[in-house]
Order: C-alpha cells, then structure tokens, then sequence
C-alpha cells in the first residue's frame, strides 16, 4: 500500500507557495487514485489534515481561529480534495489519538535534537545560532512550539504514512520522525514485539521554497504580517495582478534568473516556471525573457498565475455560503474515517508498551 499524510496549519488560507510545494501534490495524489482509467498495482490511502492542533503556538484570538479554521477546510474542498473511500480530509483536533501518541513519543524525544531544530526559532526571529542557554530564548519559548515536531511525528505515525509530501522547509522534521520511529521500534523490538511504526519518506515538489513577494529572502509565509507578501490561492483576479505588480524587484533593466543578485526577479520567474508547470530550467526561461521590460513580465507572471487558479475561488465562495452543508458533511467524514484508523495505530502502540486494558 501507498500511504499518504500531510498536514496544514489553519493560521490563514493557503498561499502560492502552500500550493506549489505542497497542496498541489496532494491533488495529485488524489486524482491518481480517484482515476478509473488508473490500474493501479497498489491501495492508495491518503489522510490530509487541517492541524489546528500545531496552529495553537501561533498567537490568534479564539474567533479568528474558528473563522480560520473554517477557510482552511475550505480551501482544500475548493481545490477539489475531499473525502472518498481513498482519501479522508480532517481536522487534527477532531481526532484525540495525536494529542495521546504525542505524549508517548515525546518519552522517546532528544531535547538535544530539538533545540538544533530552526522553525522554533524562526517563529521566535531569533538567529539560528539561538540556543536554550540564552534566557532570551527560553522566557519566549513555550513547551508546545518547542515540541510541534513531536506532534508532527506523531500524526505521520498514526495513519503509518510511507510518503509526505511537503515544503524544504519540513525535512528536518520528517527526518526527525524518521528518528523518532526508529527508537521506538527498536524499543519495542527489544522487548519482543514487532516493529509497529512504518518509516516514512518525505516527497519533495519541484517548487521547494517560494520566496515572498515583499522580501524574496524569506520564505512566503501565512504568518508574515504583510498580506500583499503572498498571494492567496482564493485571491480575486484583481488582487493578483495587483500582488505581482507590487511584488518587490530591482531597477536593473531586462529580465535575468540569478537568485543571489536579483532575488526577487529570479523568484517571479520560478514562479512563472512552476504555475506553468514547465520543465525548462530557470535560466533558459529567463533567457527567453531577456529583453521584456519589468511591467510587462510582471503582467505574464500574473496571467499565468490566475490560469493555475482558476476555478479555486468561485468554489471556495460557494462553499463558504451559510446555506452550504457541503463543508460540515465533509468535516464530518473525515472526522470519523481518521479517528477509526488512528485509533488501531494508537492501539498497537499501547499494546507494544503493556498499556493494554487490563481484563
Ligand atoms: P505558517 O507561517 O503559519 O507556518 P506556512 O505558510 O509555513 O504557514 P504551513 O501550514 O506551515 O504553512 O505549511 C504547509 C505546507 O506548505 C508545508 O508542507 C510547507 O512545507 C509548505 N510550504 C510553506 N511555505 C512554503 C513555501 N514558501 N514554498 C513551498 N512550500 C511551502
Ligand atoms: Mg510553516
């Protein structure tokens, strides 16, 4: 069997970069096991969750949460992933199952690998170099953004996923599962059961890291506090082209694909190379492009932009209409079909370490 997990956070709706290095991969995923036309020569599963439960170490009032929460789900309805007898869309916190396993696997989890972690400190803008030797770090710090990727190992091992598709940005923590599940079965195996965790790989899209439109040195994040940084994958027309004219360049006359030099430019054209899911390498787009002036290759960005999203938003405004039960009959299903396979995951795990209910 292929079993597929991905997971999230609901701190806003999905952004490009969301939907070229992870979301669009998930589709994928989807589609090739919903096709009738598809003999397939193994059982495809796959488990997409909204992880409001990792959303938590964000700082976002109750009422924004519910209201996030909300458009996350339907988001991913409106990009076409919903609930089949090979896919289940859920919400983390509907299933009780990761809060529990995170619990025992952060028995088995190296603060020392944590702290050599960099997400915790990116959230925190502190310098990579940060250690828990600086009280600086550590009064800012709380237990729960320290330990997300316990809770992020713990939801791959619950649906025993063999892939995870995501952005670079998540290696270091499958990698981190990836560890953790070898502890925990060789704990296991020692005292004589069989090993109970599968070890998962991540799947890397070819759009890895999508920089933002304001400062093309960092990532583009749901979490950056300027909205115009990223474009989102309900965006209007107007709002696009707007969002790529503003999109940070440089005065340097022509088009070229030099990430170092000319960050902003080179991450519109990676842009341009990904939505039109083209196979030339960066330069030679570029290359092509060498005498167009900067508005108009802004305009082509846009363009081809709002084509890859066609389609998106007209769905989620439908969805998100409060006469719409299509979004609750989802979160429903899901719901139940994640907590009946957690739940057997969960208790092989109790069993293997004598938790098992006493008759
Ligand atoms: P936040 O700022 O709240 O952390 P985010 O934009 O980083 O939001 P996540 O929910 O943390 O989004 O991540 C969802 C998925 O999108 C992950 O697989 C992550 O690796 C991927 N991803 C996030 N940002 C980018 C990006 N800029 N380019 C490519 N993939 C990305
Ligand atoms: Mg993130």
């Amino acid at each position: 069997t292929r079993r597929v997990f991905s997971g999230i956070q609901p701190t806003g709706v999905p952004h490009l970069g969301n939907y070229l290095g992870a979301l669009r991969q998930w589709k994928r995923f989807h589609d090739q096991s919903t096709d009738p036309n598809l003999v397939l020569d193994y059982e495809p599963q796959q488990f997409f969750s909204i992880v409001d439960l990792h959303s938590l170490t964000g700082d976002v009032s109750p009422q924004d949460r519910l209201r996030l929460r909300k458009e996350s789900f339907a988001s991913l309805l409106a990009m076409g992933l919903h609930n089949t007898a090979e896919t289940t869309v859920f919400f983390q916190s509907d299933v009780w199952c990761h809060a529990e396993l995170m619990w025992i696997l952060s028995t088995f989890a190296s603060t020392g690998y944590l702290s050599r972690m960099t997400q915790w400190k990116s959230k925190l803008n502190l310098p990579e170099s940060a250690n828990l030797d600086s009280d600086e770090a550590t009064a800012k710090l709380k237990l729960g953004l320290f330990s997300y990727p316990v809770l992020q190992a713990a939801d791959i091992l619950l649906y025993r996923a063999s892939l995870v598709p995501v952005g670079e940005d998540q290696l270091q923590h499958i990698e981190f599962t990836r560890s953790l599940a070898r502890s925990f079965n060789s704990y296991v195996q020692r005292a004589g059961s069989g090993a109970v965790f599968r070890i998962p790989w991540p799947v890397l899209s070819p759009a890895k890291r999508i920089m933002s439109l304001k400062r093309p040195t960092q990532k583009m994040s749901k979490s950056d506090p300027d909205p115009k940084s990223r474009i989102l994958i309900t965006d209007s027309k107007e709002d696009i082209y707007a969002k790529v004219k503003g999109a940070i360049t440089d005065s340097e006359p022509g088009i070229s694909f030099d990430p170092e030099r000319r960050p902003g430019v080179s991450n519109l054209i990676e842009i341009l190379k990904h939505v039109t899911e083209s196979n030339q390498p960066s330069l030679f787009i570029a290359r092509d492009l060498e005498n167009v002036s900067m508005r108009a290759f802004k305009e082509k960005v846009a363009e081809e932009i709002v084509k890859a999203l066609d389609g998106i938003r007209d769905n989620f405004l439908e969805l998100m209409q409060p006469d719409n039960s299509r979004l609750h009959d989802e979160v429903f299903q899901g719901g139940w079909k994640a907590r009946d396979k957690a739940k057997s995951t969960l208790q092989d795990v109790k069993r293997s370490l004598g938790l098992q209910t006493l008759a």
